[in-house]
């Protein structure tokens, strides 16, 4: 502790506080415009000075480290008139446009300047114009009002760890400004927003709140688009979402938020939203009441359930509903219907990887927190363009590079932003990562840089696992993947000599035909190296949907009830028949696919999806749409009409994420609440109203007055869940297993054992994928966006669509000019599975011979994967554009 004279009392503060902290830890106010907490400290706008009488200097409080003897203080004439002039300075260079500057009242100079009782400004006025830049669709830069504080441009450099901008210039024509000045647009700025939440003045405003007027009301809750689960605040205005800002208090994103999250909200009122139910008559959707909706539904299911069964039902449940609708949605299909046929495309997705990690490790979820990553020695990303589909994940990554000295190593044939953050990248050939993983896995081993310790304790098979290792040399291994014999063995050095080593894994090795192998793979590695179960130290396979963890643990799978509980454990069973008081099905039900296909094969009737677009995770549309429409009975359920839903008998208008109360479950296992912000638009309603409300009207009563009400049923059923209650998830989200409401949730998994005791290690072998068909040249990869989530019905109806309004193919230069295909031109890609169209961009990023698309036109086709066929297509011209969006760089 030092002790200082603060205003006259003596105060002790910690050493490396700054003034400006202990003068606000007595609660003694500074005023500030250059400094937030979240920053390192600058001192650039000299506005907190203070005097010490000690040595006679005026400082400036946020830089300066307190001292033993010094005599500060905070509220002298000289101190005010400093701060008065510095203030005045400030101001002579800032026009008069505050009645017409977006920042209002909440302008940080203006209240300084009212504090210190400038009236009117004694220095010339230096005159710095700027033109306004309006160009982009979500910042407005008018940069003759910036103070130069320079909080944007350390937000985009030390928290987001981007560097779009940088001071730029000298002396009166010092600004913030991107490389070369170019437009925001042009750079590689990311439109995180940060930089207008950290501006002080108007120099930086949001383009969608402005002239909106100030919010009445912010209220907390999750952001809907990606599983980061970042914390939010919806600032409203009389029932009008008019901005967002991030809620920065016990949250994983901190004061941060991607563009999605930022600025993606204005679906909300899009005028496409579904507003009243529709039925089909006479081949169209028309307008329908509630009654009449509900009416027909239960009435035809009931018909189809009567002639051909229970099982000739089936369920698409949602990643992007929350967990009480989820868990109503399944159990309506297992208790009402009888139909245990219930599922969710992008958990089948999932399944590989989630399958594997639950065979490696006991638990088929994310082993660790976000936070921690931040703290990891060594990070080996793999299969992941983590910055792009997962901003705040990415983020903390950087910042372990940069900030706190941790080494990365990247494993992708594609190359990505964060790359450059790398020590080591290797460039694997697509398909090959079982034979890399082998490769480091037999390094570690025949090094002797396993954790001897771990590996007794709490694993068996190494002799077994290390016999099998053997053939993977990493000259065996360099022959398979391309990857050199001398970076597999420093990738393997690497990781295995961290202290605390994480992994992270994405859509590369989630979705691929091998995903289970590489997960269990990577499970090897981190048993082998003792990286599990402590902190900082783990496997993370991060989840592209808000909810898809919720759909796993709501039990939207066909064998299995909530919390991954075993549909064929009696014990289970009986739990839920007990509480749901029916008799259950007897047999687990159909997954996705085979539900499809029981479709075209004639035995499943009735369908009924919730919050996804069936057609778009199919690239031969019209083959399932034939498909579809041999129902009886489509029943979509969801905020706007989508590709399914025009197919649908009846179309059910469901609530927005703002409209409603909830909890989502992110890719940490943290349960978060969703709140009601707005009244529901039109006549939707939540979905769990909706599933209720058809239940009940059937027969079976499902009176729940609140979502809140349906967690404490899941509560009671769901061991995971049992000490989750909403009181408890007020300030913050907890994470999975919490088993009683004393509980604080787990942080990270396998702490002191694992499930079932010791982990045997798996052997896993390469097999490589079959010759390529010759009449599809390049391999497909595909992966997250930054601008883009699902399907898009929500980024495609937001403000997000004008940055990108449609999809862009990676090709490389070479392919491109054996093809004439220009940058921009637009192309035809054709696969084993049906044709997309999409813009080109000519990039140097993937390798000849492969191309990169978005996730949300992924090629999902299971036939394929069965095949051994990696996703193979060719690509062709279209002379005659059909789209005309306007692209416009990013
Ligand atoms: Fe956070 Fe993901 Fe939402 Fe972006 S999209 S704000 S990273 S939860």
């Amino acid at each position: 502790m030092i002790s200082i004279i603060l205003n006259g009392s003596i105060v002790g503060g910690r050493e490396g506080m700054t003034i400006l902290e202990l003068a606000e830890e007595n609660g003694i106010y500074i005023p500030t415009l250059c400094h937030d907490p979240h920053l390192k400290p600058v001192g650039a706008c000299r506005v907190c000075l203070v005097e010490d009488e000690s040595s006679g200097n005026l400082l400036a409080s946020c830089v300066t480290p307190i001292s033993s003897g010094m005599v500060i203080n905070t509220d002298s004439q000289r101190v005010i008139e400093a701060r008065r002039m510095n203030a005045e300075l400030l101001l002579a260079g800032h026009p008069d446009s505050c009645i017409v500057c977006d920042k209002g009242n909440s302008c940080e100079l203006r209240k300084v300047a009212s504090e210190l009782g400038i009236g009117h400004i004694t220095f010339d006025r230096i005159r710095r114009y700027y033109p306004i830049e309006t160009a982009n669709p979500f910042i407005e830069r008018n940069l003759s009002l910036c103070i130069l504080c320079g909080k944007c441009v350390r937000a985009c450099q030390e928290i987001e760890v981007i560097g779009a901008i940088d001071y730029s210039f000298r002396g009166f024509k010092a600004k913030p400004a991107t490389a070369l000045d170019l437009p925001l647009e042009q750079s590689i700025c990311e439109f995180c927003g940060l930089c207008v939440a950290m501006c002080p003045v108007g120099a930086l405003t949001d383009k969608l709140s402005r002239y909106k007027g100030k919010e009445r009301e912010s209220v907390r809750t999750t952001c809907p688009y990606c599983g980061c689960g970042c914390s939010i605040y919806l600032n409203i205005r009389d029932q009008e979402i008019i901005s967002v800002s991030a809620a920065s208090e016990n949250s994983v994103n901190n004061v941060s938020l991607c563009v999605k999250g930022r600025y993606g909200y204005d679906f909300v009122r899009h005028p496409e939203r579904l507003t009243t139910p529709l039925i089909r008559r006479n081949g169209e959707l028309i307008e329908a009441t509630w009654e009449e909706a509900l009416d027909f539904v239960s009435s035809r299911i009931n018909e189809i359930k009567q002639r051909h069964g229970s099982n000739s039902l089936a369920g698409l449940g949602s990643s992007r509903c929350m967990n009480e609708e989820n868990y109503l949605f399944q159990k309506f299909f297992r208790a009402v219907l009888g139909s245990n046929n219930i599922d969710n495309l992008e958990r089948l997705n999932m399944h590989p990887v989630v399958e594997g990690l639950e065979e490696s490790l006991g638990v088929g979820a994310n082993t660790n927190s976000i936070e921690e990553l931040e703290n990891s020695d060594v990070i080996l990303v793999i299969g992941s363009d983590i910055t792009e589909s997962h901003p705040i994940i990415g983020q903390r990554i950087k910042r372990a590079v940069r900030q706190k000295g941790a080494k990365l190593i990247i494993v992708d044939p594609r190359k990505i932003k964060l790359n450059k953050f790398a020590e080591l990248y290797l460039i694997s050939k697509p398909g090959t990562d079982v034979a890399l993983l082998n490769s480091l896995l037999n390094v570690i081993i025949n090094q002797g840089l396993w954790d001897k310790r771990f590996v007794s304790q709490r694993t068996e098979g190494f002799e077994r696992f290390k016999k099998h290792i053997q053939k993977y040399t990493p000259e065996y291994a360099e022959k398979i993947t391309g990857v050199s014999a001398q970076d597999i063995c420093l990738a393997a050095k690497l990781y295995a000599g961290a202290v605390r080593a994480s992994i992270v894994s994405g859509t590369g090795i989630t979705q691929h035909r091998n995903g289970k192998d590489i997960a269990q793979n990577l499970a090897n590695l981190a048993m082998i190296t003792g990286n599990l179960g402590k902190e900082a130290s783990g496997i993370y396979y991060v989840l592209p949907q808000n909810n898809l963890q919720g759909v796993f643990d709501m039990g939207i799978v066909p064998d299995r009830l909530t919390g991954n509980q075993r549909f064929d454990d009696d014990g289970v069973k009986n739990r839920f028949e007990k509480q749901w008081n029916v008799k259950l099905p007897d047999k687990p039900g159909m997954n996705a696919i085979e539900i499809i296909r029981a479709i075209k094969g004639g035995s499943v009737k009735g369908l009924y999806v919730i919050g996804d677009n069936l057609l778009q995770g199919f690239a031969d549309k019209n083959y399932i749409s034939e498909i579809l429409k041999s129902l009886d009975l489509l029943v979509v359920q969801d905020i706007f009409i989508n590709e399914t839903a025009e197919l649908a008998d009846v179309v059910l208008p469901a609530s927005s994420f703002a409209e409603k109360d909830g909890t989502f479950t992110n890719t940490e296992r943290r349960i978060q609440r969703v709140r009601k912000v707005i009244k529901p638009i039109g006549q939707s309603m939540p979905d769990w109203q909706i599933i209720a409300s058809l239940s009940t009207k059937m027969g079976y009563s499902m009176n729940y007055d609140s979502a809140q009400q349906i967690m404490e049923e899941i509560a009671q059923l769901t061991p995971t869940y049992r000490g989750i209650n909403y009181s408890r998830l007020e300030k913050e989200g907890l994470q999975w297993p919490c088993p009683d409401s004393n509980h604080l949730g787990t942080k990270f998994l396998y702490e002191d054992s694992f499930e079932g005791g010791k982990r045997r290690f798996k052997v896993v072998d390469y097999n490589p994928s079959k010759s390529p068909d010759t009449g599809y040249p390049f391999i497909l990869l595909t992966g997250g966006a930054l601008y883009h989530s699902g399907s898009g019905a929500m980024t495609q109806r937001s403000s997000l669509k004008e940055i990108c309004p449609m999809f862009l193919i990676e090709i490389n230069p070479e392919d491109a000019k054996e093809l004439q295909i220009k940058d921009g031109d637009i192309v035809k890609i054709t696969a084993f599975e049906g044709d997309m169209m999409a813009r080109a961009k000519i990039t140097p990023v993937v390798q000849p011979g492969t191309i990169f698309m978005p996730l949300s036109f992924k090629l999902f086709n299971a036939e394929a994967s069965k095949k051994n066929i990696l996703n193979r297509c060719k690509l062709e011209k279209i002379e005659k554009q059909e789209y005309s969006g306007q692209h416009v760089g990013k």
